[in-house]
């Protein structure tokens, strides 16, 4: 016997409609883009939609299949922020491509996503033309530019994006299919081994939009004015170009400026409310603080990932600016929304102390996303706070497996998808990562968190960035080193942390040594490269 069907409409859930929404109900709204020093592009939902409908007919018009990809190597702005409507509107599949990536790794995924057409700034028209011979699947380039403002180029037939959309009127009916298509793709960075495609689809999309925008959540409404510094090209600038049309709220894109100066010039003059990138940005954004003395005085909240948010950092905004820190954690794989440290009234319920020490952990699962952690024989450990295990997550925005590797088991026999995080989960429900599986720190077989120690080297005066490492140590198979890099105009001695993480963490995570230095390498999505740092420092305790 078949269950009785629900008697509601079906209506798939498609990306077109946020964009179609935001220019319905919120059309005069602005989207602002930094094009250059002192220059702004300003226009609002309704041009927005508009241009992206003539970009969609322009696509169709090219030939433009559903299910084709569509890579861009762009930065945060307005024409960026159209092809992620313009392209996956019409069932297309929008590749957004890390330009900071290795030319090697770029050239590895247009191959691999095997992209008909190249969306790409001016500025990497030289990097496209030494890669475009081992290309072949890519059928035309068009630069995200004005035709008078296009560069000379031997990139065959290409063409300015205004010149493509130019010649189309603004009046289409996206195409209604089903929501479970292709929408748009993103390679990991390809820390351990070759980069992964995870393939997002509209219905994962609009849902993890939704959820992103709870109050449990980021808490997005249309009297906000966001600006993402997340790179729209990683993980989709965690969602915001979605969510924004979603709520209606202003869009602030700060094109490919991440400097202090311009990061806050853009809050102060567009009244930013929310902001969002990792740690790395607020450190700049605090050196120009410290060298202005300017303030904050319209941003509400400020959305930390990617890395852990240093206890510092959380506190210096709440204090000094009156800025709420949200710390989320996610990753490509889930949209990226995993968890968010918004308070429950049992966490606001607690001593300011206990609270700040929940409320700086990664955060709680929001509606549509599990969580467990197991041992090392794979079995589900607590929610104690203290057990610290493999994290492992489940829902509908999480990937199930990989684009061209389809095949490969991913997931476990239940369908939780291995995280490569190490975490605990507290009675709260706030989850805290501890490590990356591969960055632990294992001494003696017990681990080390690293994030911790980093924390607390990071609450040192003199301290501007700190990294953790594993080395090796004869005795006792790794021991962790630290390395800092001092605020700028400071110095540090070795002792004076040492002397600062005595009584702030067990005496045996102790670093066996610090080691001094002027900036720490990054990856290509602005996290420290442990990698690099463990290359360099594999024997660091040996030689001494
Ligand atoms: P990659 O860093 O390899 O490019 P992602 O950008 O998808 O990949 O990053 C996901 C990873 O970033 C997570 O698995 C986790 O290790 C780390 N991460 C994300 N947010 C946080 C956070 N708030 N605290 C600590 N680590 C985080």
């Amino acid at each position: 016997m078949s269950a009785l069907q629900g008697l509601m409409q079906d209506h798939p859930l498609m990306i077109s409609s946020l964009l179609e929404y935001a220019a319905r109900y919120h059309g005069d709204r602005e989207i602002v883009t930094l094009t250059g020093p002192g220059r702004r592009h300003r226009y609002n939902y309704a041009d927005s939609a508009a241009r992206a409908r003539r970009l969609a007919k322009a696509l169709q018009a090219l030939g433009v299949e559903p299910g084709d990809r569509i890579a861009t190597l762009a930065w945060n702005n307005y024409r960026h922020f159209e092809l992620f409507y313009g392209v996956s509107g019409i069932g297309a599949v929008l590749h957004t491509v890390n330009p900071r990536l290795f030319e090697d790794q770029i050239r590895y995924i247009l191959r691999h996503a095997e992209d008909r057409f190249v969306f790409l700034e001016p500025d990497f028209v030289p990097l496209m033309e030494k890669l475009a011979p081992d290309l072949p699947a890519v059928k035309g380039w068009f630069v995200l530019c004005e035709e008078p403002e296009m560069p000379d180029t031997a990139l065959p037939g290409a063409q300015s994006y205004e010149t493509l959309i130019g010649g189309h009127a603004p009046e289409f009916d996206w195409p209604v299919f089903d929501e479970n298509t292709a929408s748009s793709m993103c390679y990991t960075s390809g820390t351990t081994g070759d980069p992964k495609g995870v393939l997002y689809s509209h219905r994962s999309t609009v849902l993890h939009a939704l959820a992103s925008a709870q109050n449990s959540a980021f808490g997005l409404s249309a009297e906000d004015a966001v600006m993402p510094m997340a790179n729209m090209y990683h993980a989709s600038a965690w969602a915001l170009p979605y969510i924004c049309p979603m709520v209606g709220a202003k869009l602030v894109l700060s094109g490919r400026h991440a400097d202090g100066p311009t990061l806050h010039d853009l809050i102060t003059t567009e009244q930013v409310t929310f902001a969002s990138g990792v740690p790395t940005v607020w450190t700049m954004l605090f050196q120009h603080l410290d060298a202005t003395g300017g303030t904050l005085d319209s941003l509400n909240k400020v959305l930390i990932g990617g890395s852990a948010a240093p206890q510092s950092m959380i506190d210096r905004f709440r204090d000094r600016y009156g800025v709420q820190v949200l710390h989320i954690w996610g990753m490509t794989e889930t949209s990226p929304l995993g968890v968010v440290s918004t308070p429950t009234p049992r966490v606001n319920a607690l001593p300011r102390q206990d609270r700040d020490a929940i409320l700086i952990k990664q955060g709680r699962a929001q509606y549509g996303i599990e969580l467990k952690i197991t041992d090392e024989a794979g079995n589900e450990l607590p929610h104690d706070g203290q057990s610290s295990g493999a994290l492992w997550v489940r829902g509908p925005w999480v990937a199930r497996a990989y684009y061209g590797r389809e095949d490969e088991p991913l997931l476990d026999a239940d369908g939780w998808f291995p995280t490569g995080d190490v975490a605990t989960i507290d009675p709260y429900g706030y989850m805290k990562i501890t490590d990356r599986t591969k960055d632990v720190i294992k001494s003696g077989g017990e681990w080390i968190s690293s994030v911790d120690v980093e924390n607390h080297a990071m609450s040192h005066p003199d301290v501007q960035m700190a990294a953790v490492i594993g080395v090796y140590h004869p005795k006792w198979e790794e021991r962790p080193l630290l390395v800092v890099v001092p605020r700028p105009g400071r110095t540090v001695e070795p002792e004076s942390i040492l002397k600062h993480l005595e009584g702030r963490i067990t005496r045996w995570w102790m670093p066996d040594a610090v080691v001094v230095r002027d900036s720490l390498p990054l990856t290509a999505t602005g996290k420290v490269s442990k990698l690099t740092l463990r290359d360099e420092y594999r024997d660091y305790l040996v030689d001494r």
